[in-house]
């Protein structure tokens, strides 16, 4: 029986599902098994032993994911969801897989699409200025899936400008230079360009994007509103890694409940981003645009309180625990007039959603207390904000669960 549809389904979440799966089958999670085994035709019957003694590929879990939903493959799933969110259909020009090494050909292919040409440069709206020095293939989750086991056979609607950046600041280029020292990986940037590819992207979401091809480490940014500092950002991620071994790897082993597995990544989201911020001001970046996204934040919980409006779930005013605990750590940083701002939008907070409040002050003593230097304090505040959140969130989750119920931190970084 097809599982309920998400309201609201974002391509985003389902292709994070996917992931999220993957990763447990090569932890050997039987969780996984269970799912494979249920929803993935060439798996049914199988041991779990079988099917996780194979090599579980990303195509698997994505026609796995696809079928829990009742769809028949992943791509009819992203076209469901591309005509549930008006997202483009992708326009129908066929590609010529053997010419594409041809830089000709790609130009050809970007031109008919629509794509700026090699050498255009542009800036973003916050003065960021790129180039574009090629034209790739997106290899997406979709590509991936549509091809099984064969190489996959690249669509029009995934090809995208690569691009370069130009007259960076000082402090960026040399941020730049070291992160991309530290690894082996060539690092590129891809134009997400979220104006023709609504469907599976969005304006001003960046990401360091997990491919098969192990030479490369790709970001795909929306350039057209791409600041500095956000930029650094992404590499900040990468240099917390790499540099600095701070990133939590760790992973819900059971994959049986997905809003736990969201709740849980969007607190290791809360936690390094403050290590990430903590790098960028050390290095003298300009933290306004971060400043004022969570400036912005705080003011339409605010709003909303004051409108009455409340979350609709435990779960969903959860979500705003984060949000609300980094900015009473981080609203130091805020220029003065949204600094003063903030404690009378907090008290509103406080009257109106007392609980979200009292937990947002929880996550705070705990990094407070702990402190974000290095991966053991930052997985113990990780654990101890979790264990807030899901009581706030009204589950039941055994604290000493999450210990039993998470991947090691050796698990394969995308970074590497
Ligand atoms: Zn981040």
């Amino acid at each position: 029986m097809p599982e309920e549809f998400p309201q609201g389904p974002s391509l985003e979440h389902l292709r994070k599902q996917a992931k999220a799966l993957l990763k447990l089958s090569h932890a050997r999670n039987p969780e996984a098994a269970r799912l494979l085994g249920a929803y993935h035709p060439a798996f049914r019957g199988h041991t779990s032993l079988e099917i996780l003694g194979g090599p579980v590929q990303l195509c698997d879990t994505q026609l796995a994911i696809a079928r829990q939903y009742g769809f028949s493959s992943w791509p009819e799933l992203k076209i469901h969801i591309d005509s549930l969110t008006g997202g483009a259909s992708p326009a129908v020009i066929p590609v010529d897989t053997s010419r594409i090494p041809d830089p000709g050909y790609r130009g050809q292919l970007a031109a008919q699409k629509g794509l700026p040409p090699v050498g255009t440069v542009s800036t973003s709206r916050h003065g960021v200025q790129y180039r574009v020095v090629d034209h790739g293939f997106a290899m997406t989750h979709a590509s991936l899936a549509r091809a099984g086991d064969n190489d996959p056979i690249p669509m029009i609607e995934e090809l995208l400008p690569i691009i370069s950046f130009s007259g960076m600041s000082r402090r960026l280029t040399d941020f730049y230079v070291e992160t991309d020292c530290c690894t082996s990986k060539q690092l590129v940037f891809m134009d997400s360009m979220p104006g023709i590819h609504p469907g599976s992207t969005a304006p001003g979401l960046n990401q360091v994007v997990t491919t098969q091809d192990p030479r490369y480490l790709v970001f795909h940014l929306d350039a057209a509103n791409l600041h500095e500092t956000i930029l650094a950002h992404e590499l900040g991620h990468v240099w917390l890694e790499m540099v600095e071994g701070c990133e939590d790897q760790r992973f819900p082993r059971s994959y049986a409940d997905l809003p736990r597995v969201f709740q849980l990544e969007c607190i290791q989201s809360f936690v390094l981003d403050l290590r990430v911020n903590v790098l960028l001001q050390g290095r003298g970046f300009d933290m306004a645009v971060i400043d004022g996204e969570q400036w912005e934040g705080i003011r339409d919980i605010a709003a909303q309180c004051e409108r009455g409006s409340r979350p609709r779930t435990a779960r969903t005013a959860a979500a705003l625990i984060n949000v609300v605990a980094a900015a009473m750590l981080e609203y130091g940083r805020w220029p003065r007039d949204a600094a003063q701002n903030f404690h009378s939008c907090l008290m509103k907070i406080r009257t109106a959603l007392p609980e979200v409040y009292r937990a947002a002050e929880a996550f705070a003593t705990s990094v407070e207390r702990h402190g974000v230097a290095d991966r053991e304090a930052i997985c113990r505040v990780i654990d101890e904000c979790a264990r807030v959140s899901f009581r706030a969130a009204g589950d039941d989750f055994d604290p000493e669960e999450l210990r039993r119920t998470v991947v090691g931190p050796d698990d394969v970084s995308p970074y590497r």
